[in-house]
């Protein structure tokens, strides 16, 4: 038997993953996060178990929809809803859940999308509840019919209503989640709730199926830490099938940019494993932790104030606010950011309003607090 290895011409032979500096060699600047989970800001980091189950699928060929069929029902286990499906992110399943609704599982419509003559073509949302994502839906061809309370969301509904939309954390919801889902059922309408970016806490991967929401959605790459172009669409059997077939690797759909292959559909598993399966606990006091470091030395600057603020839908995890009386730190919140982004280590803050800084704690990594609150406290010193 001839050594398969020695058949490899030398030019082709793959080399070993040296230890290059990628990024340095592309002259791309790594950085503190301290802003939370933004995608151009490249969101969360994977948790090892996470780049370990996408290396180990990386090695082998299988059949992808096996795969995604076997995957989606470990998952639908874990978080207790009826059936799951891996998507590109939260805004593809926008996509495709909402292609679910219009098209189904006809084979004819699936083919046609966006064109929408003939299928049901309106969705009904909340004028308090438009939002920059919502064009992942409107990808699908569909109209949106904006209402203003109960009344005028019962009125709308109407046999063109393919789908009623709800995005979990809008500042403002007349109709609240259990009165829209009743509606709903009511008058056999599927709805669809974004909860994208509202993980931790654990629970809600599974009160919003289980509340009566036909269709939820998350972001795989934002709180659950798995991979960015991963997210996740949960919900009723006959609508996650039907999602299925409106997507990759179905070549005639809408959905077919929204590519998954086998490593995000097994990151993604693992990443829902270890987030139910964590210590939100320890978590949280190791927040704490770094929240109470970063405020004590900034506070020991003259005429700074800090305060913890928790969001109560989205990123509901701990941020400092940061403000300071500008007659005695003489520098703007404006020229702090910039001043951290440029420094070094470079460090990127969440996107502040005018009058303060905001800075998360749960995408720092180990020994990063420590660098953030001693930046911070350098940067208002020297304006102080
Ligand atoms: C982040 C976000 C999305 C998009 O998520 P991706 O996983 O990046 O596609 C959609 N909706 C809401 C509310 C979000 O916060």
């Amino acid at each position: 038997m001839p050594v398969i290895g020695s058949l490899v011409p030398a030019s082709l032979a793959v080399a070993a993953p040296a230890k290059r500096d990628y990024f340095k060699e592309l002259g791309v600047g790594t950085f503190i996060n301290a802003a939370g989970t933004y995608t151009t800001l490249t969101a969360s980091l994977m948790r090892p178990e996470v780049v370990a189950a996408i290396e180990y699928a990386s090695k082998s060929f299988v059949r992808l929809t096996e795969l995604h069929d076997a995957v989606g029902k470990r998952i639908a286990e874990l978080v207790e809803c009826e059936a799951a499906m891996v998507s590109s992110g939260a805004a593809a399943a926008l996509t495709c859940g909402t292609a679910a609704c219009v098209a189904g599982k006809n084979q004819e419509f699936i083919r046609r999308l966006p064109d929408i003559e003939g299928m049901k073509n309106e969705v009904i949302v909340q004028k308090t509840h438009r939002y920059g994502y919502d064009h992942a839906v409107r990808n699908v061809g569909i109209k949106f019919v904006e209402v203003d309370g109960a009344a005028e969301l019962e009125r709308a509904i109407n046999p063109k209503t393919a789908m009623m939309l709800y995005f979990n954390a809008a500042d403002k919801t007349p109709v609240p989640a259990e009165q829209f889902i009743a509606i709903a059922k009511k008058h056999g309408i599927p709805t669809m709730n974004d909860a994208a970016a509202d993980t931790p806490p654990t629970g809600v991967l599974k009160e919003l199926t289980k509340l009566g929401f036909d269709l939820v959605v998350f972001s795989g790459g934002k709180g659950i830490r798995g991979p960015q172009s991963a997210g996740l669409l949960l919900g009723r059997k006959d609508l996650i099938e039907a999602a299925r077939l409106n997507c990759s690797p179905y070549s005639d759909s809408v959905g077919r940019g929204l590519k998954v292959n086998k490593e995000e559909l097994l990151g993604m598993m693992i990443a829902v494993e270890t987030f139910v399966k964590r210590d939100a606990e320890a978590e949280g006091r190791e927040w704490d932790r770094r929240c109470k470091q970063i405020m004590d030395s900034v506070n020991s600057v003259k005429g700074v104030n800090t305060e913890v603020k928790t969001p109560v839908i989205s990123n509901r995890v701990p941020h400092i606010h940061i403000t300071w009386d500008q007659s005695k730190v003489k520098i703007s919140p404006k020229e702090v950011v910039k001043a951290l982004r440029e420094g070094t280590p470079s460090i990127e803050v969440t996107p502040s309003p005018a009058d303060r800084v905001i800075v998360a704690v749960w995408m720092l990594q180990q020994g990063e607090a420590e660098v953030v609150a001693k930046r911070i406290r350098e940067v208002l010193k020297s304006a102080a």
